[in-house]
């Protein structure tokens, strides 16, 4: 076993990979194949290579070529259980892309129910999309918790006790610790959110939040009274003019943007990351309004760190990152601009009395979709924690409708799961994302999105590839992670407001 070549063979497997799922994901392929790529690569994801290369990790002493070994440990094995469980990944995505559905006579492909749920007007509308959409959810489940099993047999198999025990080393994560940090994020939102989320019921759905179903929120989500002042057309153009004001415009011809609409294409915005720097793709579905300025600017976060990745980096530090907390900060903190009155008055012509109006909004929408990922991150660390599979659907209901209010559908358990704990990813990015906005508004004043020295500053941190946790890089900028006061103070400073 050559390590170098075995790195080569895995940037080339991964190139191949994005792509398929790429092609699949926006509609311009039906089938995914992914299981074939993983069966001709399989020569190197093999239980051999990963001995031999515990066996390099444990001789090897310089700290710097350790983490380089762990990060090519992790990725084969990641793909050591993806060669196994690939065929039936693969076959829930065509059956997803192709599924269609009848509501009141009318035939609508799956992936057009959740744009019309977030726009439609008419509360019982949208429970009706949303029962239609189940029915479809539901027939899978079975081969999804099948593929939970399997995972875990192979996580045992390589010789981890658990789930935890194999994403708390491949991720670097304490996740009993990070819980606890939920857990007080949680409580100390608690009063704020019933207090916002009770008003907006009464003024949204003209009905006391009570029994109130959780399609409901995606509809909150994309709400449609400041729509206006989002236009559709103007979503790639607005992004494409910030770049040029803060200087990175120099890296847009790397990043191939997709925002053609498809019937077929996934809804949820994605961005790739096929060859670092030189090929990225940010792909957006525009459905109208605020939040797709949000979805765009977020993966232009991701599209702008991988077009930054510095070529000097071995291969293995610019994609082969520990987790994704790194990344979803940097889009964090873009998205979070298209709410800032000052970015609205610059680029979008808007008033600041408006301007405040939509931050409020969009405030109450962050934090709803912030107590949506606590609720998420601990239901699947109580059921993994716990080995208690078979209570993830009560655990999901019972903790998703404990930090929403709204009531969850068991039968979305699975798919509204994303692996290897990645909702601890993102609420690692709320948290950080607070403290780098903090940071950057002190040193480069109110209007820092215009100013090219906060252009220069992300560049560097961009530069750096994946090579360091986000809590590294705080830690760096003189914060102590998950310090979760800036995250905190934010919701309570904007809406806490008028009290
Ligand atoms: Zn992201």
């Amino acid at each position: 076993m050559d390590i170098l070549d075995l790195e080569d063979q895995l940037s080339k497997f991964i190139y191949e990979l994005e792509t398929e799922d790429r092609l699949v994901r926006v509609g311009l392929k039906d089938t995914a194949e992914s299981s074939k790529i993983y069966k001709k690569y399989k020569s190197i994801f093999t239980e051999k290579n990963l001995s031999e290369i515990q066996a390099l990790i444990s001789k090897t002493k310089n700290p710097g070529t350790r983490d380089i070994y762990k990060r090519i440990y992790f990725t084969i094995a990641g793909s050591f259980i993806g060669l196994a469980t690939a065929s039936s990944e693969d076959q829930i995505t065509t059956y997803f892309s192709g599924a269609k559905v009848k509501v009141a006579g009318e035939e609508i492909p799956y992936y057009e129910l959740m744009p019309r749920i977030s726009k439609d007007t008419v509360f019982e509308k949208r429970e009706r999309l949303d029962d239609a959409g189940t029915s479809v959810v539901s027939k899978v489940n079975s081969k999804r918790l099948k593929l939970v099993q399997d995972e875990l047999k192979l996580i045992k198999k390589l010789g981890f006790s658990d789930y935890v025990d194999y994403f708390s080393k491949g991720k670097k994560m304490d996740y009993a610790k990070f819980y606890k940090v939920v857990n007080k994020i949680t409580k100390e939102t608690d009063k704020i959110w019933n207090k916002v989320m009770f008003q907006v019921s009464q003024e949204v759905f003209k009905r006391p939040f009570v029994n109130i179903r959780s399609c409901h929120l995606a509809y909150l989500r994309s709400i449609s009274m400041y729509d206006n002042y989002y236009p559709k057309e103007k979503v790639v153009p607005t992004f494409l003019k910030w770049t040029q004001d803060i200087g990175l415009a120099d890296l847009i011809p790397s990043i191939q943007i997709d925002d053609r609409d498809r019937p077929k294409k996934n809804p949820r915005a994605v961005c790739y990351w096929p060859k670092p720097p030189e090929e990225i793709h940010l792909v957006i579905k525009p459905i109208g309004g605020e939040q797709d300025f949000e979805a765009l600017f977020h993966e232009g976060g991701h599209a702008l760190h991988g077009a930054s990745v510095s070529v000097k980096l071995p291969y293995t530090l610019r994609a082969l990152a520990h987790s994704n907390a790194l990344t979803e900060t940097y889009a964090f903190l873009l998205e979070d601009m298209v709410f800032d009155p000052d970015f609205l008055t610059s680029y979008l012509n808007v008033s600041s009395f408006t301007g405040n109006k939509i931050k409020w909004q969009a405030y109450f929408v962050n934090l709803m979709m912030l107590r949506r990922y606590l609720g998420k991150f601990s239901y699947e660390y109580e059921m993994f924690s716990k080995g208690a599979i078979s209570k993830g659907p009560l655990l999901y209901s019972k903790n998703l409708q404990r930090t929403t209010g709204f009531i969850t559908k068991r039968e979305n358990w699975l798919a509204d799961m994303d692996g290897g704990f990645y909702s601890a990813d993102y609420l690692r990015a709320w948290i950080s994302a607070a403290q780098i906005h903090d940071y950057i508004k002190r040193k480069f004043g109110k209007k820092w999105f215009v100013n090219g020295k906060t252009g220069e500053f992300l560049r560097k941190l961009y530069s750096r590839g994946v090579t360091d946790e986000i809590e590294d890089v705080v830690t760096r900028l003189g914060y102590k992670p998950w310090d979760t006061s800036y995250l905190i103070s934010g919701y309570r400073d904007v809406l806490g407001k008028g009290e």
